[in-house]
């Protein structure tokens, strides 16, 4: 679409939005202010029904107290489970492979606690130089917890030149004393998405547990976890998924794996149906749900229930679609009115859309970080990380092609006035 009849016009980028199959979407977000928010890969905005949602389970406790659990238009007590049956077909799931529950580190500590099991000559871990820090922090821990030294037992598939990781190069890592492979699905620095279904298989040939961090991906690049028959998946709701800041995460345990333990034990993992004999053995429900750990923090995930029925509305399909023409779109103008002096920007991110997730990274060598300054002092809200990386998340359900193209004249209204080099060295954490 855009490549034959892109030109770098207003009145194009209108055009584009008029003929969005998802542009009615937009007007069930809350845009805060006037900004041009292209952050969605951070945090996700509010939704009128995500809202609606909170709102009635919050009415809900005044109204019944404890009477809630049972008693809630979604009794709170299967509310993970049934979050989790929504959330299933955005990833391909089967019944009962999907749980909402924890936050994204502690289910990854949940599933590692059953999936790394070091036996005899395969005691390896391998994750890769790139991968999200918290996902390493886990891993180190638990090779620690096991007696092993992380620098002898963790092995990091490097990165190329160009910042990205070479599924080719994954591959020659998963050797024999590997027992573990955990990798993102998509990079939050440059936006890559591996092949996963080639590496599920690569790995599953050596006898290697494959796992996926699927924060940068979930709700906007559709997945085929079961039939990938990958071993087990975790994410966060907040990004694409929009289920608010710190709102419960996900669990995907492929059901081949329902009768191997957690060790992460705790109540809420028992028995669904007998959870309240409060017997002191335990035995865990023999899916997904058996690797939840305590009672789930009902108001944070309530607003997940409709955030995601508005996406199962968009279709995941359709908003993959549309994600790809927006980023398509976004290099087609960087590459036209961006890429020579004095502006000199480049794309960070795999130019075939089928290898990028939800964002572009937009590199430049000198002054990435004022120039990510100048355009949130201009209501564009992008992030910057370390070097030299912008970050555009255009989210499909809220973001248009307009927004894409303000961004663009902001940049090169940046870079002519040099307004840049007035933005003081930050130092905040984050942008
Ligand atoms: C956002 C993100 C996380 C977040 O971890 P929390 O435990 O929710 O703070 C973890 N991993 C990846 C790859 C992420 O993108």
């Amino acid at each position: 679409m855009v490549s034959t009849a892109f030109n770098p016009s207003l009145e194009f980028a209108q055009i584009l939005d008029s003929k969005d199959p998802l542009q009615q979407f937009r007007q069930h977000f809350s845009l805060p202010g006037k900004t041009i928010y292209l952050n969605g890969n951070s945090l996700g905005l509010c939704s009128r029904e995500g809202e609606a949602s909170l709102l009635r389970v919050l009415n809900e406790w005044k109204s019944m107290g404890i009477g809630g659990w049972l008693n809630g238009d979604q009794p709170w007590f299967w509310m993970a489970e049934e979050i989790g049956k929504l959330m299933a077909p955005l990833v391909g799931a089967r019944s009962g492979e999907v749980i909402c529950t924890g936050t994204t580190t502690v289910n990854q500590h949940a599933l590692l606690s059953t999936f790394y099991a070091p036996s005899g000559k395969k005691t390896k871990i391998v994750a890769d130089e790139k991968n999200f820090p918290s996902d390493i922090y886990a891993l180190k821990g638990h090779l620690k917890m096991r007696g092993y030294d992380p620098a002898q037992h963790l092995t990091l598939v490097p990165a190329e030149p160009d910042g990205s990781i070479s599924e080719k190069r994954i591959l020659e890592y998963l050797t024999e004393e590997v027992i573990l492979a955990l990798l993102p699905s998509v990079y939050f620095r440059n936006g890559q998405l591996l092949d996963m279904e080639r590496i599920t298989e690569a790995a599953h040939k050596k006898g290697i547990i494959i796992g996926f961090d699927c924060s940068h991906s979930a709700g906007v690049v559709p997945h085929a976890l079961s039939e990938m028959g990958v071993d087990f998946a975790y994410w966060c709701g907040y990004k694409y998924l929009n289920g608010g800041p710190g709102c419960p995460a996900f669990i995907y345990l492929n059901e081949r794996h329902f009768g191997k333990e957690p060790m992460m034990t705790g109540w809420f993992g028992f028995q669904k149906e007998r959870q309240f004999d409060m017997s002191l053995d335990f035995s865990h429900q023999r899916d997904a749900g058996g690797w939840q750990i305590s009672t789930p923090s009902v108001l944070s995930m309530a607003p997940l229930k409709d955030a995601l029925d508005l996406i199962l509305q968009a279709g995941i399909e359709q908003i993959r679609e549309k994600s790809m023409n927006l980023t398509t779109y976004l290099i087609a103008l960087v590459d036209t009115l961006l890429s020579e002096p004095p502006y000199d920007f480049y794309i960070g991110t795999p130019t075939d859309p089928e290898k990028r997730g939800g964002h572009i990274a937009l590199r430049r060598k000198t002054d990435a970080r004022q120039i990510a300054q100048s355009l949130k002092s201009k209501n564009i809200i992008t992030d910057f990380r370390s070097p030299d990386i912008i970050r555009v998340a255009p989210s499909p359900l809220y973001c248009r092609y307009e927004d894409i193209w303000i961004m663009i004249q902001s940049l090169k209204e940046i870079i002519d006035s040099r307004e840049y080099e007035n933005q003081p060295e930050s130092t905040m954490p984050i942008s």
